[in-house]
């Protein structure tokens, strides 16, 4: 989808993640929420589906994603500071098979709460595993931002997995399960963190909500 922007944009893109982003805090609790000023962004998915290799990528920062992966840490909002001028949110993976009916409740008054309450929150971008598809847990996801009215945007991981014809495909599919949400923002961002596909595009989007 480069052809969606243009070359200011994505120079704006790669301008805004040419300096290290910063860890700044992990929060377990509701009441430990930082104050919500500047612009900030969120993304979420399904557990495995890819988010910390991503926002590795897109930061171009190895290992930055890994305190949300690490044991204790899984449950945790973490907060991260892109060039001082805005703030990523990387939210806990979904879909857990093992998780407990308690844990998967407290996990949604945390994201429901976050949700709701984030005047700042510009955009969610919801990774979907190209080669899966949107799946059950990520329904429950839309639901919960089309009841917060909070944008979000689809963005499909480990596009290198796939035949062109199978990406048109995943494509065309995910276009039409989300068409019909409120809260879903057109374009669908195709990325490989591996192959480092997409990756332009998606900093060009970001720094396109500043
Ligand atoms: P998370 O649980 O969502 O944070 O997922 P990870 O970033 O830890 O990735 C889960 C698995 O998918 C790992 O084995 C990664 O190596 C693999 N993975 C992540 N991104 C890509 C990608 O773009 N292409 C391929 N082929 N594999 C990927």
């Amino acid at each position: 989808m480069s052809e969606r922007f243009t070359s200011d944009q994505l120079l704006a893109g790669r301008r805004l993640f040419s300096a290290p982003s910063k860890f700044i805090m992990g929060v377990a609790k509701l009441e430990q929420l930082p104050p919500a000023q500047g612009a900030e962004i969120a993304v979420a998915g399904r557990s495995n589906v890819g988010k910390s290799s991503l926002i590795n990528a897109l930061t171009g920062v190895r290992g930055l994603a890994r305190a949300s992966n690490t044991p204790g840490r899984t449950r945790e909002l973490n907060f991260f500071s892109v060039d001082g001028r805005l703030t990523l949110v990387d939210m806990p993976g979904y879909g857990f098979a093992k998780a407990s009916g308690k844990d998967v409740k407290a996990w949604q008054a945390m994201m429901r709460g976050y949700l709701r309450g984030r005047a700042n929150l510009m955009r969610v971008f919801v990774l979907v595993d190209a080669r899966h598809g949107i799946m059950a847990g990520d329904a429950e996801m839309f639901d919960l931002l089309d009841e917060a009215a909070v944008t979000f945007q689809i963005v499909l991981t480990k596009i290198d997995k796939l035949k062109p014809s199978e990406l048109e495909q995943v494509l065309a599919d995910t276009q039409a399960a989300v068409g019909k949400r409120a809260a879903a923002f057109p374009g669908i961002h195709a990325t490989s963190s591996e192959k480092f596909l997409g990756m332009e595009e998606l900093r060009a989007e970001i720094a396109g909500l500043l």
